[in-house]
């Protein structure tokens, strides 16, 4: 069973995927936590690459060129192995936010690089995205870790990749939970937990 937490920055994605993984541990199951960009030693270096805050100019294309191949690279030797022996994967941004980011946010187009993604993913879809939606003027606020490039973005572009994964969620409202991320924490795990019980393998 595999789980892609999505949402803008400062959503609290990385306190929910952990809550997460701790509760569904305690009902016996082995999960595997992991995240994009970055995850891989590939990635690594990848990661390093793109959200270097003195990295300013990178043309959009290689941009997203470079986080289809940490996917790849990602879904090759961490995700697919974990699910083929019956994990439950979690992982901190996926496809949705290259469509978001690359497709809406940098207008290269959605489809296209949703197209990119499936080719990169070899297919691999996850069976819940769960959405954190915030404002991100109140995302941004929350923020306390390093600034990383994408923070020095207009506000607007955050607006636009936002709108994106609403988008997302509302195509395919089934593989989709958009959960109120202003509210606090627990009630946010508690939405999610919610959902999970019902479709969680026992
Ligand atoms: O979630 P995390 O803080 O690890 O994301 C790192 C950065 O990478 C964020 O600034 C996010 O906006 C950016 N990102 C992106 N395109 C992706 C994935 C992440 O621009 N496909």
């Amino acid at each position: 069973y595999f789980i892609s937490l999505e949402g803008g920055e400062g959503v609290g994605k990385s306190t929910q995927v952990e809550a997460l993984a701790a509760w569904i541990r305690s009902k016996g199951h082995e999960v595997v936590v992991t995240r994009e960009p970055g995850a891989t030693e590939i990635g690594k270096r990848l990661r390093a690459m793109l959200l270097d805050i003195d990295n300013t100019g990178i043309d959009a294309r290689a941009e997203a060129l470079l986080y289809a191949a940490d996917r790849a690279e990602h879904v090759a030797t961490v995700i697919r192995p974990a699910l083929a022996r019956g994990a439950i994967v979690i992982t901190d941004r996926y496809i949705d936010s290259s469509v978001a980011y690359q497709g809406a946010g940098r207008e290269l187009g959605t489809r296209e690089i949703a197209r990119v993604s499936r080719w990169a993913s070899d297919g691999l879809q996850p069976d819940l995205t769960i959405l954190l939606d915030l404002d991100p003027a109140v995302g941004h606020g929350r923020f306390t870790e390093a600034p990383d490039r994408l923070e020095s973005e207009p506000q607007s572009f955050h607006h636009t990749v936002r709108g994106a994964f609403l988008d997302l969620a509302a195509a395919d409202p089934d593989r989709y939970l958009v959960v109120d991320a202003a509210q606090e924490p627990d009630v946010v795990t508690t939405a999610i937990r919610h959902r999970l019980d019902r479709e969680l393998p026992v």
